[in-house]
């Protein structure tokens, strides 16, 4: 039943309150997850200001950042990837449960709005990094472009789908040796736009090595762009 009318609408939330996806009670916060789901997430510790990896000290850089530095300028991590974030991202990507994707992206706004970019100005636009057009068709959907989707409409800034592409069909990380994912991703994406002087967020669902944050990055920087902020829902620690 569609329901038009606004108050109508909020009425009827109200004597249907939403179902938590964790617990299956009701939830009364207003979105698909209740209130002690909700504070039980794992959040990541702030980390390495650039790559998010856990250090002792805050606000500092990593040994690894410290030799090389990578691509991107900062990393915003919500969660570790532990559980029910791996359950939630895992239904997500393999049973196509979208509706994880919204509500992932939901918690994502919020945070960047209250907390990351708090006093700082947001990026000119979000890139979801890009999935390969076999994989595309295979899964039906881009993970990264749909919780990209509901942030985009919060902060109200464009989402880049059109320029950029991945080219080679890579391997999943995650069944590749450490030593193997570097190779696998390099030469992986293609970017055909001029990015020159703008500040961008790029979003991926999991960063594990940060081998394919990296690569796409690296491209990105070939076309200019002046920042990159890697977003991402959970960070392998
Ligand atoms: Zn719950
Ligand atoms: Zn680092």
């Amino acid at each position: 039943m569609q329901i038009k009318n606004h108050y109508l609408k909020k009425a009827y939330a109200w004597l249907l309150p939403f179902t938590c996806v964790l617990c299956s009670h009701p939830s009364f916060a207003n979105q698909d997850l209740c209130d002690p789901c909700l504070q039980a997430l794992p959040r990541l510790e702030e980390g390495c200001i650039r790559c998010a990896i856990p250090l002792s000290i805050k606000g500092s850089l990593c040994g690894q950042c410290l030799q090389k530095n990578p691509p991107f300028d900062v990393t915003h991590a919500l969660y570790s990837y532990e559980l029910p974030i791996t359950k939630l991202i895992l239904e997500l990507k393999f049973n196509h449960t979208l509706f994880n994707a919204r509500l992932l992206g939901e918690l994502l706004a919020i945070e960047i709005r209250q907390n990351w970019y708090k006093n700082k100005p947001l990026p000119d636009l979000i890139i979801p990094i890009p999935l390969h057009a076999a994989r595309l068709k295979e899964r039906g959907f881009n993970q990264a472009l749909e919780l990209a989707r509901p942030i985009a409409h919060y902060l109200k800034r464009p989402l880049e789908i059109k320029h950029c592409h991945r080219t080679k069909l890579t391997s999943p990380q995650s069944t590749l040796l450490a030593a193997e994912r570097q190779k696998n991703v390099r030469d992986a994406f293609d970017v055909s736009r001029n990015f020159t002087g703008l500040h961008v967020a790029v979003i991926d669902d999991v960063i594990t090595t940060g081998n394919t944050m990296t690569e796409f990055c690296k491209v990105l920087k070939q076309q200019g762009v002046k920042q990159i902020d890697a977003w991402c829902c959970a960070k392998v620690k």
